[in-house]
């Protein structure tokens, strides 16, 4: 058999002429059999595609900052040079130099488009109204535009490639795991009473977050958060809240507004009745890291624990719908240790200090980024609006400086997200989450992504 087998591989290899001189090929094949092995074993051993995308991706990018645009312009040429796969992902812009040598990105303005939502909003990532407005006038007297509200249909609007959004720039990046199993876990049912989630609303007591006529965030928040809260725990799911509002404590609110107040505390021990809103996102932290550590001493799974943070957002008016943040591994400090004596009189932030590990870092950002993806797919489901570009991000520009959320930048559990449910500024977001029925459809929504 063995015999049969070498000559067989002789023949592939050297063809019918092999059986002339059949004793020298076999010979030649036995002696350098150790060298097939060691291929074939190599060959099994090398491991597949990373799970996840390591960091060193943006290693040597350039960072987005308006307030550097000079080496920006340099880094991205070469970035562009050093890899043709993270050149401009979209086919909607094209790319010229102009007689200075100055490259930009150029778009033709569509029917009914704005520059404000379709080019700023959409190619340069920036949402915040500031932001917006500056980069709109910067693009605006790069074109020769006086007036954004004349600019006419088929306009060639040209973009100082320094003003495109990283994402844009570099490319969608996928920290998504392939191997992941969790989401057919979370919907088998035997598994729902081992679901652990901790939810949070932003803001409260002094702090009632952005306000619009006599809607405060954190009472919206807190609504769509006890919404979210019953339906998880109708699955039997077991929910942690961080916050408790002594007014309204467990029930939805459906009246024409929502009466803000300042009776909210964090649920650390005593609770912390919230006087000092920088304080009061460092007590969630620890209050975060308090639950994650017991249930993890307690034998609960890492994917069997979340965190949900609800917000709402004031952003730009022409900005509408669910973004969904959370977070970025790169930009994880090595601890956790805000400066203050109030945190060493609560149990839970007593600690001082949280570490971070990278490698965990990396799968918190990987899984946490997946369940954002579900979420949004979530809403699309339940028509609830999504942003149109961009809904799921790890940070947003403030100033020319990214800005990750504290509560999922700060957050080991392993899917942590921040759901920015509507932008308050905007009318329509503004019109629908004054109803009782569609703070209830957000609420079910994110339900939905869960089981
Ligand atoms: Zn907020």
């Amino acid at each position: 058999m063995q015999f049969y087998f070498i000559r067989e591989i002789s023949k592939l290899i050297f063809g019918k002429r092999a059986l002339s001189s059949f004793r020298q090929r076999q010979r030649w094949i036995v002696r350098h059999m150790p060298l097939f092995l060691c291929l074939a074993a190599l060959g099994c051993l090398t491991p597949g595609p990373p799970r996840y995308k390591p960091a060193d991706d943006r290693a040597g990018k350039p960072s987005y900052s308006l307030s550097n645009n000079r080496s920006i312009v340099r880094d991205v040429s070469v970035a562009a040079e050093e890899d043709s796969q993270h050149q401009f992902t979209t086919s909607e812009l094209a790319f010229e130099k102009d007689s200075r040598g100055r490259e930009h990105a150029i778009y033709v303005l569509k029917a009914g488009e704005a520059l404000y939502s379709a080019v700023v909003v959409r190619f340069c990532g920036a949402v915040i109204a500031e932001e917006v407005n500056v980069l709109a006038e910067k693009i605006m007297a790069y074109n020769g535009i006086k007036n954004s509200s004349m600019i006419p249909t088929g306009a060639k609007i040209k973009i100082p490639i320094e003003y495109l959004g990283e994402e844009i720039l570099l490319g969608k990046k996928t920290y998504r795991s392939s191997s992941s199993t969790r989401a057919s876990r979370l919907r088998t049912p035997a598994r729902l009473g081992d679901l652990h989630v901790i939810l949070d609303a932003g803001h409260g007591g002094t702090d009632p977050g952005t306000t619009v006529r006599g809607w405060s965030e954190d009472e919206i928040a807190y609504d769509v958060m006890v919404r979210l809260k019953r339906l998880l725990e109708r699955k039997g799911a077991l929910v942690y809240p961080l916050v408790h509002d002594a007014d309204t404590r467990d029930t939805p609110q459906s009246g024409r507004t929502i009466k803000n107040n300042r009776n909210e505390n964090v649920q650390v021990t005593p609770p912390y009745k919230m006087d000092d809103s920088r304080v009061a996102v460092n007590m969630r932290v620890y209050l975060v890291d308090d639950i994650y550590r017991r249930l993890r001493r307690s034998g609960v799974r890492d994917e069997d624990i979340m965190l949900i943070s609800i917000h709402l957002d004031h952003l730009h008016p022409s900005v509408n719908g669910v973004m969904v943040y959370y977070p970025d591994a790169a930009e994880r400090p090595a601890t956790y240790a805000p400066s203050g004596n109030i945190y060493a009189s609560y149990t839970e932030s007593r600690i001082s200090t949280i570490q971070y590990d990278s490698r965990e870092n990396e799968q918190i950002e990987s899984e946490s980024y997946e369940f954002a993806e579900r979420l949004i797919a979530s809403c699309k489901r339940l028509r609830v609006p999504v942003h149109e570009y961009e809904p799921i991000r790890r940070f947003v520009n403030r100033s020319g400086r990214r800005w990750t959320p504290g509560i999922v930048n700060f957050s080991r559990v392993r899917t942590s997200v921040l759901v920015e449910a509507a932008n308050l500024a905007n009318n329509g977001d503004f019109n629908r989450i004054r109803s009782a029925q569609f703070r209830q459809r957000i609420a079910e929504a994110i339900a939905r992504a869960i089981f």
